[in-house]
């Protein structure tokens, strides 16, 4: 495990049930299919697939046996920063409303965090994710009295575990201008050390790391602030990943503002354009819809959080194309994700998101991360990024080209994995110990609930 971490030469999987949902061209249609072939990789990609492949000298050769290989999951909306929140006390004042949901609890643990925290945090994040399939985390970041260089430590623990980022920190107006101006600037930072390849990283290899602008939502931003986020986008060429009408805060909040409606508002200020990946839109009006289409920007549904947190029910079956899934926070288990967004579709009667919609959801992640990383993620053919699972040999069900969608809503569980690859390499293996030290990682947890009770 710890040689092939470093990377091995080269690998010829053989006789593998092959699942894939985008051609490796990178702006074709979805177009799933399964077939059983081989998969040689070399360099982080998939460098041929075929039938009755013939290994080369020094490459590892493994007859998969017809087990289930699929492309590594991609978590569109996460938060690893809230990794060690199950278990804390409960907060003083009982929430009754969302806004005192982030008072009384995210906005003391992203105070309470510090830097060792932050990382040890993410690398257990990670971890749970990996174990689940997911090879890309969007993650959305915060730690308010340790922002200067908090996305290095992101960073640091998924490249600990094994996992690919697409990172960004929450600017928020809520600590003052001496604040905000901190977050822009730590924004800033990782973007400038994103932009290019590192220091011997070969140019043609898949990038492990991209930066967004980030944000937190509407409701804690000034206008001035929107408009420094949206000149940072256009200087980097690039989106913001940010919550958007995650319920009736975002619009109640603009009223009393004096503001326009959140997103007419985020529009306004440029901020709705290709690659911004807006969280939740359970509050949007069909109008609002049609111009995040138009705009080419993109909405993540989180319906596990939208429940947990009481704040509505999405209109799911009017999210435009660009759709994708994530879990905000809660665990780092997409197949749960997508689970319950197709059980929520049917909750009050069979229909609006269907099956249809559910792959259009799954799919919509492939497509993001084409959009960000520019490599054809969600193909496993030649080209294509070496991300992915093999599922368990005792896997229970037969998977083909017919009923792939039926496996992953009612049969795929994260025990159903065997192996996971990132970048041509196995990062997890079952049975293997975890990237990090538990004692520790019990200990921060402790330490950042008791700071919180003094916040
Ligand atoms: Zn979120």
């Amino acid at each position: 495990m710890k040689q092939s971490r470093k990377g091995a030469p080269g690998a010829l999987l053989t006789n593998a049930n092959v699942l894939d949902y985008l051609p490796p061209q990178m702006n074709a249609a979805p177009d799933p299919r399964v077939e059983i072939a081989d998969l040689r990789i070399a360099g982080g990609r998939i460098i041929e697939r075929g039938r009755g492949l013939a290994p080369h000298e020094g490459e590892e050769v493994r007859d998969l046996g017809g087990r289930t290989v699929m492309p590594g999951l991609i978590n569109a909306h996460h938060h690893l920063y809230s990794t060690l929140a199950p278990g804390m006390p409960p907060p003083a004042n009982t929430p009754r409303s969302f806004q005192d949901v982030l008072t009384e609890i995210w906005w003391k643990l992203d105070r309470a965090l510090d830097p060792e925290a932050i990382r040890i945090s993410a690398v257990s994040g990670a971890w749970d994710s990996l174990r689940c399939g997911t090879t890309l985390i969007f993650d959305h970041h915060s730690s308010l009295t340790s922002v200067g260089g908090s996305l290095d430590l992101v960073e640091q623990g998924l490249r600990e575990a094994g996992v690919r980022g697409c990172l960004c920190y929450e600017v928020t107006d809520r600590g003052g201008p001496g604040s905000r101006d901190t977050c822009l600037e730590e924004t800033r930072r990782y973007l400038q050390k994103t932009a290019a390849p590192g220091d011997g990283v070969p140019a043609h290899s898949v990038p492990w790391f991209k930066g967004l602008v980030g944000a937190h939502a509407g409701f804690t931003l000034e206008d001035g602030t929107l408009d420094s986020l949206a000149a940072l986008c256009t200087e980097f060429d690039t989106g913001v990943h940010m919550h958007l009408a995650e319920g009736s805060t975002d619009r109640e909040i603009c009223k009393d503002r004096g503001w326009p409606d959140p997103l007419e508002r985020l529009d306004r200020h440029g901020l709705i354009r290709p690659r911004s990946l807006l969280a939740h839109g359970v509050d949007l009006t069909p109008l609002d819809l049609q111009t995040i289409e138009e705009k080419g920007a993109w909405l993540v549904h989180n319906g596990r959080s939208n429940m947990n947190n009481g704040v509505g029910r999405a209109p799911v079956d009017r999210f435009p194309p660009r759709s994708c899934l994530g879990t905000d926070g809660l665990d780092g288990n997409m197949f749960g994700e997508l689970r319950t967004t197709f059980y929520r579709g049917n909750e009050t009667g069979r229909g609006p998101l269907g099956f249809h919609g559910a792959e259009r959801f799954w799919i919509g992640g492939y497509q993001l991360a084409r959009e960000i990383f520019g490599e054809p993620f969600g193909s496993l053919d030649a080209g294509a990024p070496a991300d992915f699972l093999i599922g368990c040999e005792d896997q229970k069900q037969p998977l083909h080209q017919g009923n792939w969608l039926s496996l992953l809503l009612f049969g795929m569980q994260p025990r159903l994995i065997q192996e996971v690859w990132v970048d041509g390499a196995p990062r997890y293996r079952r049975g293997d110990p975890a990237p990090y030290d538990g004692q520790a990682c019990r200990a921060a947890a402790q330490r950042i609930w008791d700071r919180m009770a003094n916040l």
